[in-house]
């Protein structure tokens, strides 16, 4: 107890010295220019689900991770720390000679205060923070934060940044007051297993595998937290500048050959350096990432980086590993960190390109993912190949368990957006937002079965007649302009930035609805293979569900009529030969094929 003591007294006074230097140091450099940015993000608690398929999944996960048994989430930390230790071994990757001894705490308590702050469920914040507390007290007076030697020595940076954002949230949307002082103490715990500066990680098996560069956003946002000087100037060192945004910045792609999921994760970190140190080469360093990913990286489902690794574009190697891998893209993984580069590019640019990249992404990627079992058992590497199945990944608790449920948490993130003079709709899924516009209290409900039909409607309440705009994204995949009718008649909609915007005085029972059409499309695999394509309709994917063996060519979109009884499935016939297709994010058990010949 007294070491502790000692120890916080000594943190306070060194945050003090830090504060100190720190505003000695603006006063002799020029101070980074704000952003003001044209789009912000909401709060999980002013954003809720109501209904469909991203709710279904919602619901799921939040369920699922709150079912998980806290005493054997923190046994390798207690056992380590020589504190009884009832629960279970987790065993897989999480366990003490795992892969990643306890990487994947930070997320669980980070996705469950997430959901908890967005569903009002107490029972989230309940579980964040006793977990919270179960890992304070394997601390020690060394504040020892990893959980094994192989947690120490191969991934002390990678474990850090779920630590960080798991205490960050327990913090902000849980309430944990303990968290907070827990960031300083995890890091200064960490700071002698992990190195003075940053550096890429060259190949997939070679080690270090540790990801330095992972880091930037969290220790940006842990500084400004606790205004410790330490948690900025380690940021500064692990932004990967030399080797990735510097040239990126420049137009370069620098993306072939490396790691995937690392390397687009840490865009966000790009996107936090920006918001804090103002230079905007990090916005096109992010900018240029996302077209070269959309351009040369990227398959049907908004997914990339066959076998974890990015492609050498123009060369057919997308094609090549349909038939050379059935891992195609790190799924929760890769969704999480597309979809967070998603939201960062969207608010910077207020460009709905963006909200279309996210929305594939969402609907094909993390909505497409086999449900985790309840021991362990999780979705990994999505299959592109043909006669496929959705498969649990062979080792328990992987990464992917930890991005699964912060991304599934962050749904409501990706539906609505504020902006100066209003709020964009940036996805179609029944839900509903509340936030105050000039003094008023409004709330936006949305009831759609979007996507598989192309209407949605918004309704609008307020406690009292207000002016603003509202921005309806409209998908880039779209051929016609879309009809937009308020309260019954046909309304003029300027379009802005991918945006029909709806300005006006809007008072309560306000009703807008608009009409997407949705018609089969086709999408090529790569450049050199035209012929191989995937079928799409409006923002989803369609797989052949139980493919012929023999048998690899898609029906012609003309062909394809709607299954009678069924929601979203539809088929043709040819001679005696019936094909079925369903959107990839219906299929569960059942083999499928997403690419066939056209032509
Ligand atoms: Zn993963």
């Amino acid at each position: 107890m007294d070491s502790e003591i000692t120890r916080r007294d000594f943190l306070a006074g060194a945050a003090a010295v830090a504060l100190a230097s720190g505003a000695q140091a603006s006063a002799h450099s020029a101070a980074p220019p704000p952003v003001f940015d044209p789009l912000a993000e909401f709060d999980y608690g002013a954003v809720e689900l109501t209904g469909g398929p991203l709710k279904r999944q919602y619901d799921r996960i939040h369920a699922a991770y709150l079912a998980l048994d806290d005493d054997r989430l923190l046994e390798v930390y207690r056992e380590r720390a020589g504190l009884p230790a009832p629960g279970e071994p987790m065993g897989g990757w999480y366990g003490r000679d795992g892969f990643v001894p306890g990487h994947s705490l930070g997320q669980y308590i980070s996705g469950l205060a997430r959901i908890g702050r967005t569903t009002g469920d107490a029972a989230c914040a309940s579980k964040v923070a006793a977990l919270v507390e179960g890992f304070a007290a394997t601390l020690g007076p060394k504040d020892r934060c990893f959980a094994a030697p192989n947690a120490e020595n191969i991934w002390p940076c990678y474990i850090l940044d779920k630590h960080l954002a798991g205490l960050m949230d327990a913090h902000q949307l849980s309430g944990v007051a303990q968290a907070r002082e827990l960031i300083q103490r995890v890091f200064h715990g960490a700071l002698p297993y992990i190195p003075e500066r940053g550096h890429d990680r060259i190949g997939k098996k070679d080690p270090p595998y540790d990801e330095t560069y992972v880091l930037p956003e969290s220790l940006f946002l842990a500084y400004e937290l606790t205004q410790d000087r330490a948690f900025y100037d380690r940021a500064m060192a692990y932004l990967l500048d030399r080797d990735y945004f510097d040239p990126l910045a420049a137009g370069q792609d620098v993306l072939p050959g490396r790691h995937a999921y690392s390397h687009v994760i840490a865009l966000s970190s790009a996107g936090k350096a920006r918001l804090v140190l103002g230079d905007e080469k990090y916005l096109r360093a992010m900018q240029n990432a996302s077209h070269l990913l959309q351009s040369t990286q990227q398959f049907a489902t908004g997914g990339w980086g066959p076998n974890e690794t990015f492609i050498a574009p123009h060369k057919g190697q997308l094609y090549a590993s349909l038939h050379t891998t059935n891992d195609h893209f790190e799924t929760p993984c890769g969704s999480y960190a597309a979809i967070k580069l998603a939201r960062y590019l969207l608010c910077t640019t207020g460009d709905a390109r963006y909200g279309d990249g996210l929305e594939r992404v969402v609907f094909n990627g993390i909505l497409a993912v086999k449900e985790p079992d309840a021991d362990g058992d999780y979705p990994y590497y999505s299959t592109y190949g043909a006669g496929a199945r959705k498969v649990f990944y062979p080792k328990k608790w992987p990464c992917c368990s930890g991005t699964l449920v912060e991304g599934v948490a962050d749904c409501v993130k990706n539906i609505y957006f504020r902006a100066r003079d209003g709020v964009v709709v940036n996805l179609y899924a029944p839900s509903r937002a509340q936030w105050t516009e000039h003094g008023a209290e409004i709330t936006l409900t949305q009831e759609t079965d979007y996507p598989l039909r192309g209407t949605v409607a918004l309704r609008v309440t307020s406690t009292a007649p207000t002016e603003f705009a509202l921005r309806l994204r409209v998908p880039g995949w779209m051929a016609a302009t879309p009809q937009l009718r308020l309260n019954g008649k046909p309304v003029h909609a300027d379009l802005q930035q991918g945006f029909a915007v709806v300005r006006r005085r809007w008072a309560s029972g306000d009703a807008l609805t608009i009409e997407f059409p949705l018609q089969f499309r086709m999408e090529a695999i790569d450049d050199l293979h035209p012929e191989t394509v995937a079928l799409l309709r409006g923002p989803l994917v369609y797989v052949e569900q139980n493919p012929a063996q023999d048998e690899v060519a898609h029906a012609s979109p003309e062909a394809l009529r709607p299954v009678a009884g069924t929601s979203g499935v539809f088929s043709s016939s040819a001679g005696n030969r019936t094909r079925t297709y369903a959107p990839f994010h219906m299929v569960r058990d059942e083999a499928y094929t997403m690419y066939a010949q056209h032509g």
